[in-house]
């Protein structure tokens, strides 16, 4: 029902592609993050709560929209969106033809997340998964109490005047990170001007988050020796952070897991809280479809692959994508939302 053609997932049936990363005529998109989400397609169509995220990616190309949960009918398939939990509006993408269902993933995580409705489990037969952080290394915490460690770790700065900057992905992580702060902040958080806009849309969601102000070009130093700072990671090492002298730097992502990586790239403090499913969930989840096949994409692939052929006698495939990065690379957390 779905092919791997140059530009992507292919339904030829539907006459549409899901998440391509060419320009085609019309895109399914499970999310907005940049490994999903391409400009330059016709036409856009994805979950209802993901419109105004999808279309700031876009530009004018026309977004269509659909509620989750909801059936269309395109060409001779049925397609419907339904929650993945990972950041506002994602959802797995189900395909139904002549009984046969496949349910595209697209990244998801099984951690509550207040930004976001809830990944819902939906019984296939294939079910395309990610698996960016498919190894057994990958354990999450509670989300609660990452958020008691981030706390700690502002608090125990702010007493010594020293900013904490915390660098996380714009889009997805950044408001979680609010969301999770809102009424539990009792200090400053200011964002970098990049944060602003993608936080915005959230506030307009009605997602309620904690308060922030933007960092202005004249605002630095004292100004900001209480304050929390969230800023995206491109953002490090550049004039931008001489604002900020004397700052307690820490990243948030689920990379954060492994303790060379942190080491390596000498953040004070590494927080893992991913927006995708740690490997427990991903086994969980693939179980929970039913699915007697599937095809896995996106980072740890082949070891999940063989994990559920080997292990679990499912059949399974692998997808290559254009957004191949090593797992542990941090350039890579800059595409792969992470
Ligand atoms: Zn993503
Ligand atoms: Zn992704």
């Amino acid at each position: 029902m779905i092919a791997e053609t140059s530009a992507g997932l292919y339904c030829e049936a539907g006459g549409f592609h899901i998440d391509p990363w060419q320009p085609v005529d019309r895109a399914l998109i499970t999310h907005a993050h940049g490994d999903h989400a391409r400009p330059g397609s016709r036409t856009y169509l994805c979950a209802t709560p993901g419109r105004a995220v999808l279309q700031r990616r876009v530009a004018d190309a026309p977004v269509e929209t659909l509620p989750y949960g909801e059936p269309l009918a395109i060409g001779g398939v049925r397609v419907s969106f339904h929650p993945a939990g990972h950041i506002l509006g994602s959802a797995q993408i189900r395909i139904e033809r002549g009984g046969e269902i496949w349910v595209v993933s697209g990244d998801y995580k099984r951690q509550s997340d207040p930004t976001c409705e809830a990944f819902a489990p939906v019984p296939c037969h294939t079910f395309v998964t990610e698996a960016t952080f498919g190894l057994p290394i990958y354990t999450w915490d509670a989300p609660g109490s990452v958020v008691d460690d981030i706390l700690a770790w502002w608090h125990g700065n702010r007493d010594n005047d020293r900013p904490s900057v915390l660098f996380c992905y714009v889009l997805g992580k950044a408001q979680r990170i609010l969301a999770e702060m809102a009424g539990r902040a009792d200090g400053p958080i200011h964002l970098h001007g990049a944060m602003c806009a993608l936080t915005d849309v959230y506030r307009d969601a009605g997602i309620r988050l904690a308060d922030t102000e933007r960092i202005t070009e004249s605002m630095r130093g004292r100004a900001l020796a209480r304050s929390l700072v969230l800023a995206p990671l491109s953002a490090r090492g550049t004039p931008w952070m001489r604002r900020l002298p004397n700052a307690s730097d820490a990243f948030a992502s689920g990379l954060m897991r492994v303790r060379g990586v942190r080491r390596q790239r000498a953040f004070d403090r590494g927080f893992a809280l991913s927006d995708h499913a740690d490997w427990r969930a991903l086994l969980d989840t693939i179980a929970a479809t039913g699915a007697s096949r599937v095809l896995v994409t996106h980072g740890w692939s082949d070891a999940l692959a063989r994990y559920l052929q080997e292990e679990r006698g499912l059949e399974t495939g692998v997808i290559r994508t254009a957004f191949e990065g090593e797992a542990g690379e941090l350039t890579a957390a800059e595409t792969m939302g992470e």
